[in-house]
């Protein structure tokens, strides 16, 4: 039986990075040890291989890790969700606000199709704007965000509260303090 703490004990917390006052919730440890990458995967897809999923999106850039070898594992395609002005082909965008100022992310227009029963990956949630954005895009695809998967959620700062009231399902494994 595996410790309920195994992946929140292997995740580092780096003080004031990138600014003051913010902790850094720091995955880096769970992907180096093969082990633990090896658990944190199939908690995900013992969860999703009976989701009837069409394909994972994740997002930039950490999503990207986690989203792409579950997609890999549950034998579907991946969708890259990524800041502006990266993707090479016809693009949707989408504004979205931070602390400070606001960003934007973007899809390929050919991501997913009309009807498209996707998960969405990304390794945090703090705000939840920036997965907000991800399941706006999607939608503007006319597919579907059947749920929001992070390893990490900053239940504090209301991001979870949010996505769940604007209508996704969310799946967290661990939950920290914002600040602590
Ligand atoms: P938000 O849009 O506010 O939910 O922020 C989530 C995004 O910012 C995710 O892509 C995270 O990688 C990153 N992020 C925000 N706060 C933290 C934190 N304390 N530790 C690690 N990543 C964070």
């Amino acid at each position: 039986m595996l410790d309920p703490d195994y992946i929140r004990k292997r995740i580092r917390s780096v003080p004031d990075w990138p600014q003051p006052g913010i902790v850094f919730r720091d995955i880096t440890p769970l992907l180096q040890d093969p082990r633990t990458l090896r658990v944190l995967v199939d908690l995900f897809v013992h969860r999703y291989m009976s989701y009837e999923l069409d394909l994972v999106a994740g997002i930039d850039a950490r999503g990207f890790i986690l989203g792409s070898i579950v997609a890999y594992e549950l034998n579907l395609g991946f969708v890259p969700i990524r800041k502006k002005g990266k993707l090479p082909f016809a693009t949707l965008a989408q504004d979205y606000e931070l602390e400070y100022g606001s960003a934007t992310v973007e899809v390929h227009t050919d991501a997913c199709r009309p009807g498209d029963r996707v998960l969405l990956i990304d390794d945090l949630i703090a705000t939840g704007g920036t997965m907000l954005a991800g399941m706006k895009l999607i939608g503007k695809l006319g597919a579907r965000v059947v749920e929001g998967a992070a390893i990490v959620d900053l239940p504090e700062l209301g991001g979870s509260a949010r996505l769940r009231a604007a209508g996704l399902p969310l799946h967290c494994l661990v939950e920290f303090d914002a600040r602590g």
